[in-house]
This record gives C-alpha cells, structure tokens and sequence, in this order.
C-alpha cells in the first residue's frame, strides 16, 4: 500500500480503480509567416468557435450541474474576449510575424506565469483558467481535440490538474473521485468537484506514471488521503465508511425537498445557520427551509477594516437571493466576549463575556451600526430578509433599536432608496433578562430566536469558553428547559414566531419535547437539517405529549 497526502476540496470516501489523466497538448511551432494578416484573420476565427464551444459548454454545465457549476463557462467567453491577452496576441503576430498558434501560446506562457505569480491564493488559482482557455485557442487552431475524459468504467481520475473543461467534458457517471497532483482550493474543478458531490483531493504527489492505470485504490476526502492498493484491513474500514456515506446521502435524496411536518400534521422550520457564503451550497443541498441566523460578525472577523456598506449590501444580498424567497435571518453584529476584532480597538476587559458586546457595542457605535442596518435593508429588496439583535436584555434597548432602524429607513427614504418596509425585527432571547421580560419583549418584535448557548452561561453562570467547566455547563439543565417553555408560551400569547438558533436546536434527543413546546423554527448548522427532519417527520406529538404526562 502506498499513501499520499493532499488537501481535501470535496468531502467524500470513493474506492475504485486508478485513471490517470494527460492532456493531449497540441505541439506547438514558431513560424514566420509573411502574411499576417490572415494569422490575425485566424486568430478571430479561432475565438469566435472558441466562445461557441464554451456556449455549449455552459449549457452542459447548467443541466448537469446548475448555476454555480455553470457560470465559469460565462466568465471564460468574457476572457476570450480579454483585451490584453488579445493585444499581446496580435502584438506577437505582427511585430514578430509568426504563425497565430506560437502568438496564443506565447501570450497564454506569459499570463499563466504572470497570474500564478501573484500573492493571493484567488488568482494564484486562475492560473488553471488562462491555461485551459489557451489550451481551447490551440485545439482550434492546431485542429488536435478537446481532451476530455471518457473513461469506460467509474474511475478515480488522477492527473496533473484538471482544468474546468476537462472536469465538464467528463461522464459524470464515470468519475468516481479526482485526485490533482496541482490545483488550488478555489480552483473551479474543486467547485464542481462539490457540485458533483463527489471527494477531491488536490495537492497530492501521485506519480502520473502509465502503469498507475487499473490500480485499485482508497480517496478519503475526509483526511485528504490517497491510498493505492490498499491493505485489506484499510479497504474493509473505508468500504464501511463508504456504506455508511451512501446510507446518509439516500436519507438526504429522501428527505431534501420534504415539508417538516409531524404524522399529526404539526408544521415546524428547519432552517441553517451559516457564516457566510461559504455556508450557502450546504444550506441548499441539506434543504433549509430558510436560515434561521445569518451571524454576520464572520464578515466583520475576516477583514482587516470594517466591512463597508457596500460589501455588506453585496453579500446579504447573494444570500437573499440564493435562499429565492426562502427567509434569511441576518443577525447584527455579535462581536465582544470571545470574538475579538482588533481593528474595532476596544478596551481589554475584565469580564468580556459580561462586557461590551454585541448590541452594546452597536449601541454604542452607531457609525457600525448604521452602515450595517443601511446594507441589511438594502437587501431587503432582494429575497426574504428579517433583522435579529442579539444580546436584548431590556424592552428600552429594542426601543431604541426601533428608533434607529426607523431612522435609517427614513434616511433611505429621501435617498430614494427601496427596502422592504415590512421587514420583520426578531430579538435573540439569550439572556435570563430576556426570559423573564418574554412578555414585554414580544408586544415589540416579530419573533424570538433562543440562543441557548449564551442562555446556558448567562443561566448556569457557566463559562461557554471554559473547557475545565465543560462538565458544568449544561443546557438540559431543568432550569433552561423551564425557560425554554416560558419562552415559547409568552410568544404564543402575543401570536409571534418563536425559534432555536442555539446549538441545542440540533439535538436529537430534544427534537421531540422542542415540538412538543410548540416551537415554529429550529436552526442548526446545515448538516445537522436533514436528521432532524427525519425525527419530525416519524413525531406524532398529541400521542408524545401523552407519553410524557404518564411518565
Ligand atoms: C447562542 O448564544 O446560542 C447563539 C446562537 O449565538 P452565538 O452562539 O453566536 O453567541
Ligand atoms: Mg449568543
């Protein structure tokens, strides 16, 4: 058995047979020529077929794999297009008076090199991109074919770097996995590589040697390993993961695009909580009835200054519009206590978990404040979007938050500038405070998302952050489980949405009582969906609520 080591792309266990992948590169002469004219003459010709392959390309894509598996084909016939690739190209045909294949490729050696040599890892990832379209220009002109993959039977592919052509021309069928020996995390075949659902390592020093061919072996994209010719007690623990991966995908196909809604026919949401855009492939593939808390301060805690208006604006609105009418929660800023931002310059504290944080800090750095409110109700206009403010533990403080966002509408108002002017305010309950003012908080908001993480420090006076206390903090504490039918109740009364956002949303073993409260919503992490799904859909909560009184 022979081990190599990657990085993982696409998570996933496959075991098959090895296929190693080279490309047929066209050989390429410098020639002079002493009609140039008609080398630039072949050069257009040679773009316009190019753009018509990537046409058919992306309509490929778009069947097989959808918008996002689509789109670089769309960006591609835009870099065909690309102006100073085209100047270089004809820069070299006429100054040089060379054949138009030597000029591409030329132009494509030096924009390759030139984008591989820059510092951020995004366009050290283009390199791939600009090979794959010289590639495309030299096929055309040299007549040689497109080089895809057609393997006869479902391989692991292993070649030197697949370029997002190569990736699409495959069967899909065929491909079991793709090992890289090259290629970048954001490269595009690691995109479609997750689109396709199916494990991809990069990275990883396999020889592309002809005698691979036919070599039984192991991709774990869980470790970002590859194994060939496995020993037989490895083979047999990667076939049970294997069995037990395709178990958990059958129970996604079966569950995706079901209702949540118990055998007595009581409805509930179950929603995802995400990070970022990063989250949102998850989101929709593990099919979140919407996302229940959009935790914004990630945007705040990856940049290095504060995120502006604009970029905000940017990002909530590819989520709306993502989600496609489905609601998007976008919590405000939740930074302090354990989540630290250096360019915020706050003062060290004593006791951050008890200091100036998340709406404290809002309230008192309107400057962050507004532009964040600014950009949320901006993308209001783009899907369905509702504001939640974490951290409440007093009926003046939404006061004054209402203040503000009617401030702020006004302000857009003169601007001319549209938002949803019904956009739902929720509060996090997350605080005991907020518990016992449950009543008075709900005559003001639209609905209450339960935080029971910090509702389990605040309650049990417990350190979430302290791992010597683990045994401590315990959020099936009878006291947060009395508070959570408080919560529930007191929403109730008033007639507006309750939910969970906390992590105790996605336990399995507490989905039957959270129904049973009556929740409206739980939200949990993407992956966490789908077995909750199944615990509702087997619920029958009148026969459980009986179960429950004779205990
Ligand atoms: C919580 O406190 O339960 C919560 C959802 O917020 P965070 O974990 O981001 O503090
Ligand atoms: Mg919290």
């Amino acid at each position: 058995m022979t081990v190599y080591d990657g990085r993982v792309v696409s998570e996933g266990i496959a075991i098959g047979k090895l296929y190693v992948h080279t490309k047929d590169r066209p050989r390429v002469e410098r020639v002079v020529v002493a009609d140039t004219a008609a080398e630039l003459a072949r050069y257009a010709e040679a773009r316009r077929k190019a753009v018509e392959e990537l046409k058919a390309l992306y309509d490929k894509a778009f069947r097989e794999l959808g918008e996002s598996g689509a789109k670089i084909f769309a960006a591609y016939q835009v870099m065909v297009d690309d102006e100073d690739y085209i100047a270089s190209v004809k820069s070299i045909i006429e100054t040089e008076s060379v054949n138009a294949e030597y000029a591409v490729s030329a132009t494509g050696e030096h924009f390759a090199k030139m984008v591989a040599g820059m510092e951020e890892e995004y366009f050290r990832g283009r390199e791939t991109d600009v090979r794959d379209i010289t590639g495309r220009l030299l096929n055309i002109l040299t007549g040689t074919g497109a080089g895809g993959v057609r393997p006869q039977e479902p391989v692991i592919v292993v070649a030197d770097d697949l370029s997002p052509s190569e990736a699409v021309q495959m069967d899909r069928d065929a491909i079991l996995s793709l090992v890289t020996v090259h290629g970048s995390v954001n490269s595009h075949t690691a995109i479609l590589a997750r689109t396709m659902g199916i494990p991809a390592v990069i990275g990883c020093p396999v020889p592309l040697a002809e005698d691979m061919n036919g070599k039984t072996a192991v991709v774990d994209g869980y470790e970002g390993k590859l194994y060939v010719e496995p020993d037989p007690e490895l083979l047999l623990a990667k076939e049970k993961l294997l069995r037990e991966e395709t178990e958990r995908k059958k129970l996604a196909e079966e569950l995706k695009g079901r209702e949540s809604i118990t055998r007595d026919g009581q409805r509930i949401r179950l929603c995802a909580n995400i990070g970022g855009l990063r989250d949102l492939e998850a989101t929709l593939r593990n099919g979140a009835d919407g996302v229940g808390l959009f935790r914004t301060e990630f945007l705040y805690l990856e940049a290095v200054h504060f995120p502006t208006e604009e970029e905000q604006f940017t990002i909530y609105r590819q989520v709306a519009q993502t989600l496609a009418g489905r609601e998007v929660v976008i919590r405000t800023l939740d930074i302090g206590a354990d989540k630290q931002i250096d360019y915020f310059g706050l003062p060290k504290e004593e006791n951050p978990a008890l200091g100036l944080r998340a709406i404290r800090i809002c309230l008192t750095r309107p400057d962050v404040f507004l532009a964040q409110l600014r950009a949320i109700l901006r993308a209001s206009m783009f899907g369905k979007v509702s504001m939640l403010f974490p951290m409440i533990t007093s009926v003046g403080e939404v006061k004054r938050i209402k203040k503000i966002v009617a401030e702020v509408m006004r302000e857009l108002d003169a601007e001319g500038i549209a938002y949803d002017r019904n956009i739902e305010l929720g509060v996090m309950i997350e605080t005991p405070a907020a518990v016992m003012l449950a009543d008075e908080l709900a005559g003001e908001v639209g609905f209450f998302s339960v935080g029971t993480n910090d509702l389990t420090q605040y309650t049990l006076a417990v350190d979430r952050q302290n791992e010597s206390l683990a045994e401590f903090y315990d959020p099936h504490h009878p006291a947060i489980m009395k508070m959570l039918r408080m919560v529930a109740d007191a929403a109730h009364r008033h007639g507006i949405k309750v939910g969970i956002c906390g992590e105790l949303g996605a336990d399995p073993s507490l989905t039957k009582d959270f129904l049973a409260m009556g929740y409206d919503e739980l939200s949990v992490s993407p992956g966490r969906i789908l077995p909750l799904r199944k615990i509702v859909l087997e619920t029958d909560v009148a026969e459980y609520k009986k179960q429950q009184e004779r205990v």
